[in-house]
């Protein structure tokens, strides 16, 4: 059995999009700074690196499953070239209404990357932006890191605050979140780089 980091994408991996509003293009997909550097070091602590994902974009008909699928693979393959494994990558295609099984806070895609990837969920961590990120983590017996962006501290420290999911971490980027789960399994590691960088 492996241990896993599950990853949101909006947010975590790419910067997200406005509220409301979609990531419907490559052109608009940008990675995050420390995000490359931070997938490699979990892959070389032995972490299995999967990302998992609501699109109800799909649903709303604003991008089909193929276009959605290619943004992924080429997600992929970007981080590949820093040396940044992404083990796989699990979407939610569905609206709110009807409650389907796999839609974050709901545990399935998470479960079904475990019974894939031979993943003891007890052992991994879901690191997230939102509350329903951490709810899906805690649903499915992980650990949890809520993301707070630095730059928009106020507002989101507040709703982290008043969130009623409780995260074991808070971290204010991609890089402090692993260092701190690093901290917390005793993974030892030679360096951090002090400046990330932006791919
Ligand atoms: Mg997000
Ligand atoms: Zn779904």
């Amino acid at each position: 059995m492996s241990k896993a980091v599950f990853l949101d994408r909006d947010g975590v991996i790419n910067q997200k999009p406005p509220e409301g509003d979609y990531v419907t293009r490559w052109e608009d997909f940008h990675i995050l700074p420390g995000v490359a550097e931070g997938v490699a070091l979990l892959n070389r602590a032995g972490f299995t690196v999967i990302v998992v994902t609501n699109q109800r974009c799909i649903a709303k008909g604003l991008l089909t499953v193929v276009e959605l699928e290619n943004m992924h693979q080429r997600m992929t393959e970007l981080l590949a070239g820093s040396g940044a494994i992404i083990d796989g990558t699990f979407y939610c295609p569905h609206e709110i209404e009807p409650v389907c099984e796999c839609r974050k806070p709901a545990p399935a895609m998470l479960l079904k990357a475990a019974s894939l990837h031979g993943i003891d969920l007890s052992a991994s961590w879901m690191i997230g932006d939102s509350d329903i990120d951490i709810q899906a983590g805690v649903n499915a017996g992980c650990k949890t890191v809520r993301l707070i962006e630095g730059v928009e501290a106020p507002d989101n420290a507040k709703r982290a605050s008043g969130s009623t999911t409780h995260a074991d971490i808070i971290a204010r980027s991609f890089l402090e979140a692993i260092r701190r789960i690093f901290e917390r399994e005793g993974v030892a590691i030679d360096s951090f780089s002090s400046t990330p960088t932006a791919i």
